[in-house]
């Protein structure tokens, strides 16, 4: 997510062809990703990034797990990760939380988010 590039092997739209297209997402123009789905932290990613604790919020206790613990997109009043910048990069590209680095650019979720926001 943020600022990696992508670059995947999509089959081509007719089924019986042996050939394959390439398509590329660029996520330098994008950031998609960080505006469409709800992101939380974990405690780990704060000790790597201690800034998420400050404008991230704080899940309440009953709904906390290992794999949630800070709201990064915190609705209402931001539409999308706090740590992402106008010009669509990540802030703490470096130290983005562990969720973030595991998203990939090309999966389904990724081109999901790129539809949403009309990017293709
Ligand atoms: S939606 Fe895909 S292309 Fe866009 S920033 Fe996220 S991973 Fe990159
Ligand atoms: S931390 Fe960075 S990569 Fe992760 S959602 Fe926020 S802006 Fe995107």
């Amino acid at each position: 997510m943020g600022v990696n590039d992508g670059v995947v092997e999509v089959p081509a739209s007719d089924p019986t062809s042996t050939m394959s297209q390439e398509k590329e997402y660029d996520c330098m123009d994008c950031g998609a990703c960080c505006r469409c789905f709800p992101i939380f932290a974990t405690e780990d990613d704060v000790v790597l990034e201690p800034q998420i604790k400050e404008k991230g919020i704080r899940v309440e206790n009953f709904l906390r797990t290992d794999r949630v613990a800070y709201r990064m997109h915190p609705l209402p009043f931001l539409d999308a990760c706090a740590f992402l910048k106008e010009d669509k990069l990540c802030r703490i590209y470096e130290t983005r939380p562990e969720v973030c680095r595991k998203f990939e650019p090309g999966s389904d979720q990724c081109i999901e988010a790129r539809q949403r926001l009309g990017i293709g």
